[in-house]
């Protein structure tokens, strides 16, 4: 009776490939209410779907904070060339 009132939530709601498109949806942009409202839903229903939520979301996070340090290694790269470049006056000035 369980099973069968999860496939028919699953049926009602939404099935588990349209949930996981609509996860990849919500991490690369908005839903729409309808959408997250029925996402929300089968989250709850769902044993499955909950933990591709996570692994996706965790994995969006992590991408995002990877180009983050992205950009901050550029910013390390041009504050090193600075101090590096310091350094090298303060040689020149120390030799001569
Ligand atoms: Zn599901």
């Amino acid at each position: 009776m369980k099973r069968l009132l999860h496939k028919l939530i699953h049926l009602i709601i939404m099935p588990c490939d349209k949930a996981t498109l609509i996860i990849e949806k919500q991490l690369c942009g908005k839903l729409t209410t309808t959408e997250s409202l029925r996402l929300k839903a089968h989250l709850h229903w769902c044993k499955v779907c909950p933990d591709y939520y996570k692994k996706a979301k965790t994995i969006d996070v992590w991408l995002g904070k990877l180009s983050k340090r992205w950009d901050m290694q550029e910013l390390i790269k041009e504050e090193e060339l600075e101090t590096f470049k310091k350094r090298i006056k303060k040689q020149v000035h120390t030799h001569s």
